[in-house]
């Protein structure tokens, strides 16, 4: 059922389609100018409105020409009531942005049948906007661990370096690399190395704060962005990590397991003056951190401060 705006400036007129919108369960705002129209839609948002076109000062069809050159919500489906029956008439009113048209004096089971049009037109809308939305989600996701992917976390991080520059914030990066992962799947097979990925983005997430942003960088890799967080409580949050990681074990058919490890490198920026390029230069200590941790092994935690 619609919220729909009915605007005319004569009384009977209006009450003869409100009448007949309300017997259809819709709900009915009424305008008796469109002056007072295009308030009540500045006011609230309506997706269906019927407004009659001959008005004194605003007429329909500059509420309509008014609607459409305004950022609004949603969509606005409008239909236009004339007495002009006129071929150009309809034609003028089409252009300027009305999607029907009712032609005075019309029966209720038309002005009904418009409005179903109508709702259709709104319920195609409305399955666009959603397929749009769940769309949108998918392309940040990694379809693997169903965490962010690389374009998103960057984007998160990006977002939240700005953030921490309006709020003189610090600001950290963990950048965390499974352990002789190429091992693990050439000796387990690729299937075990896609599961130790899903549960190795599981730990991260059980482990980090809900704030937190949590990417796959790409294929070993993975990015947590910290919002507001000291170079110190990073590096906890990194060997928390870490060692959640190291607790996670893998059975084999053959009865048997093996266990994994990670090492992570965090970089924390103390004060952000700059803006994007410094997210690079973030990421980029982040991961001379990891090259160190590394070096002295794996399953290790380093840090640089910046
Ligand atoms: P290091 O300790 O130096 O990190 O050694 P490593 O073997 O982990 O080396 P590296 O990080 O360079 O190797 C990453 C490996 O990750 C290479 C590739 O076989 C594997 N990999 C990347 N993406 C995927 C994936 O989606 N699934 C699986 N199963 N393996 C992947
Ligand atoms: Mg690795």
């Amino acid at each position: 059922m619609l919220k729909i705006l009915v605007v005319d400036d004569e009384h009977v007129a209006r009450r003869v389609v409100e009448k007949t919108l309300t017997r259809l369960g819709h709900t009915v705002v009424l305008a008796e100018s469109g002056e007072a129209a295009w308030k009540k839609i500045q006011e609230e948002p309506f997706r269906f409105v019927i407004t009659d076109w001959n008005m004194p000062i605003m007429d329909g069809v500059q509420l309509i020409k008014k609607i459409r050159s305004t950022t609004l919500p949603s969509y606005v489906y409008a239909i236009l009531v004339t007495s002009n029956s006129k071929d150009e008439d309809i034609v003028e009113g089409l252009y300027a942005g009305a999607d029907d048209y009712l032609t005075k004096p019309f029966n209720p089971a038309e002005l009904e049948a418009r409005v179903a049009v109508g709702e259709r037109m709104l319920a195609l809308e409305d399955s666009l906007t959603m397929a749009n939305n769940q769309l949108e989600k998918l392309a940040m996701v990694d379809s693997l661990t169903g965490i962010l992917n690389r374009r998103a976390i960057y984007k998160f991080a990006r977002g939240e370096l700005e953030r921490a520059r309006r709020v003189s914030e610090p600001i950290s990066v963990i950048f965390l690399d499974i352990d002789k992962f190429k091992n693990i799947n050439d000796r387990h097979g690729h299937l075990r190395g896609d599961e130790s990925l899903k549960l190795i983005a599981q730990v991260i997430k059980e482990r980090s704060r809900a704030y937190d942003g949590i990417g796959r960088w790409a294929g070993d890799e993975f990015l947590v962005v910290l919002p507001g967080t000291t170079a110190e409580n990073a590096e906890n949050a990194a060997k928390r990590i870490v060692e959640g990681i190291n607790h996670i074990e893998l059975s084999l058919p053959d009865g048997g397991s093996f266990a994994l490890s990670a090492s992570a490198g965090v970089a924390t920026q103390l004060r952000v003056t700059g803006s994007a390029a410094l997210l690079d230069d973030l990421i980029q200590a982040a991961d001379e951190s990891l090259y160190r941790a590394k070096e002295k092994g794996g399953n290790h935690v380093e840090c640089t401060s910046l």
